[in-house]
């Protein structure tokens, strides 16, 4: 007999039929013996229609977090009781929890809280008398016991959390799509379903883009050594496993997938003198704006003045490009240019450390298509390139077949 935390997204619960599909599912792994701990998200859009609905109050100053979080929570404890409901009504007994009454203590940052204890009693209890748990994911309640929320998507490192206290055999988080892929697949049509992969790549894509998990789920799961496995609510499928490395039964390919984000833009500032501290005075009013500085590339100074890059989220361009247009003056650069049509590409895996010639590889191929790399950037198991956006499609189709990323070419 096992205990699997199971976590169901806003889509897999998003009518009453999907509740009914969800508790299926639930009373499925119980019938085979299992022990279940059921973590649930807001319905659907839920969670976006509350934010709207305090978006049309206005802008509040200052922003008053500690209602947002009394506002978002009200989502996921519609879902809980609703599959409670449906589960005892289909014959299992279930009971609903809030985090609060779970005890789910968490610091006092609202809408950005972090879990720090959680009392498992309650829930042991009601496992052990045959009850299934219904908890409210992604949120909690501070010391004072003011409701407290993760931030979005929080829903996954709930059930993290929750099966790490309870060393459940394993956390499934049930979602909308098949499991992790290779890459995006209305990009690359003969992107695959991934039946494993490390902890190390899964955060690697994830923040790249790959939004199946919370980033930090994915942190607290390989801090606790916690089994994760992705899989659809819809269909019967194994989903993908993630693991350590070590815990890893086959054998890691080079490449494991291909992340990529158009959410990008690149600014330079040039004709700067290369003399010391003029990083941080072109990077500091950057992030003193809140700005995130993603890859910065400073060429070798040929004639004692050097270009400086850097990439930015492309919402945050025509700012950044305001205050770098005012840093330039005072540092006396010869003037700031930019791109907000670019693209980040990137593969990554942890057969990279063995492999050398990867990064050649990976140029050559996007040389064989005439794609001009921007920017490089690398990291023990991953390559980034920025490169023009008109030809991230194109990028993403050569490295996935080069790579040996396409089922027919996968061994068994
Ligand atoms: N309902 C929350 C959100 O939409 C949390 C979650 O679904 O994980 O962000
Ligand atoms: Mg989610």
């Amino acid at each position: 007999m096992s205990l699997f935390v199971q976590k169901f997204g806003g889509t897999s619960v998003a009518s009453i039929s999907h509740i009914e599909n969800v508790a299926r599912r639930i009373i499925a792994t119980r019938e085979a013996g299992h022990d279940v701990v059921v973590v649930v998200s807001a319905m659907g859009h839920e969670t976006d229609r509350l934010v709207d609905l305090s978006n049309e109050i206005g802008t509040l100053t200052p922003p008053m977090f500690r209602e947002m979080d009394v506002l978002l929570s009200t989502g996921e404890q519609v879902s809980i009781a609703l599959v409670a409901m449906m589960l005892t009504k289909m014959g299992c007994p279930a009971r609903s929890f809030t985090g609060g009454q779970v005890r789910i203590t968490t610091d006092s940052s609202h809408t950005k809280a972090r879990i720090e204890h959680i009392d498992e009693s309650n829930l042991r209890g009601d496992i052990e008398a045959g009850i299934v748990p219904v908890v409210a994911g992604f949120q909690g309640v501070d010391a004072a016991g003011n409701i407290t929320t993760l931030g979005r998507g929080g829903s996954d490192t709930t059930a993290v959390a929750l099966a790490a206290v309870l060393k459940a055999d394993e956390c499934q988080i049930y979602t909308d799509v098949e499991g992790v892929f290779t890459t995006d697949p209305r990009v690359v049509a003969d992107a695959r379903c991934l039946t494993s992969i490390t902890f190390e790549e899964m955060l690697e894509l994830a923040s790249l883009g790959s939004k199946v998990l919370h980033t930090r789920a994915v942190e607290f799961a390989s801090k606790y050594r916690v089994p994760l496995r992705v899989l659809s609510s819809f269909r019967d499928a194994p989903g993908t496993l993630i693991t350590n490395e070590e815990d890893s039964a086959v054998e890691q390919p080079i490449i494991s997938g291909i992340a990529f984000t158009r959410d990008e833009a690149k600014l330079t500032v040039r004709g700067v003198k290369d003399v010391p501290g003029i990083a941080s005075k072109i990077v500091g009013p950057i992030s003193d704006s809140n700005i995130e500085v993603d890859m910065i590339v400073q060429n070798v100074a040929a004639d004692k003045s050097t270009d400086f890059t850097f990439t930015v989220q492309r919402s945050d361009y025509d700012q950044a490009m305001s205050i770098l247009k005012k840093v330039a003056q005072d540092i006396d650069a010869r003037d700031v240019t930019g791109d907000n049509k670019i693209a980040k590409l990137s593969i990554v895996g942890v057969g990279m450390r063995s492999h050398a010639g990867v990064a050649s590889k990976m140029f050559r191929i996007l040389s064989e298509e005439s794609i001009n790399i921007q920017m490089i950037s690398t990291s023990e198991i991953k390559i980034s390139v920025v490169i023009d956006e008109k030809y991230l499609e194109l990028a993403a189709r050569a490295l996935h077949s080069a790579f040996d990323l396409a089922p027919e070419t996968v061994k068994a």
